[in-house]
């Protein structure tokens, strides 16, 4: 399948990692939008937010798990962040392999337009 975040995951294309297990990756965005802009995605491919299910869900509670620990080690835990999921045409998901933005260290504006 050309996911480019399934070939990161292989390893054929290159990544500033800052997590891995054995079920998800952490890594730095190539585009960030703030001083700290990493993605959290499954190692499996599951495409969007729609395709969560009873069967992967338990992947998603672990994203949120590692997300958890990865912002008390940045030190961004108490001063705040932005944890993003875009979904589909409408919500602006450019990659079809569920991820999560986690964005910190500058004071997020909301609304997003
Ligand atoms: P989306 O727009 O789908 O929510 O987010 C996709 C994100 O993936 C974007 O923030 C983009 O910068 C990031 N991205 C796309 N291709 C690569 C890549 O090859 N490496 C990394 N590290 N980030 C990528
Ligand atoms: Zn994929």
């Amino acid at each position: 399948m050309d996911c480019i975040f399934c070939k990161i995951v292989k390893g054929d294309i290159p990544s500033n990692k800052i997590y891995e297990d054995d079920k998800v990756l952490a890594f730095h965005d190539i585009s960030p939008e703030a001083p700290i802009h990493f993605l959290v995605i499954p190692k499996e491919h599951i495409k969007s937010a729609n395709d969560i299910n009873e069967n992967n869900s338990h992947i998603i509670s672990h994203i949120f798990l590692v997300i958890n620990k990865l912002v008390r080690e940045l030190n961004i835990a108490e001063t705040g962040y932005r944890i993003v999921n875009n979904c589909g045409k409408d919500g602006g998901q450019t990659v079809d392999h569920i991820h999560f933005h986690v964005l910190g260290q500058r004071d997020l504006k909301w609304s997003p337009g």
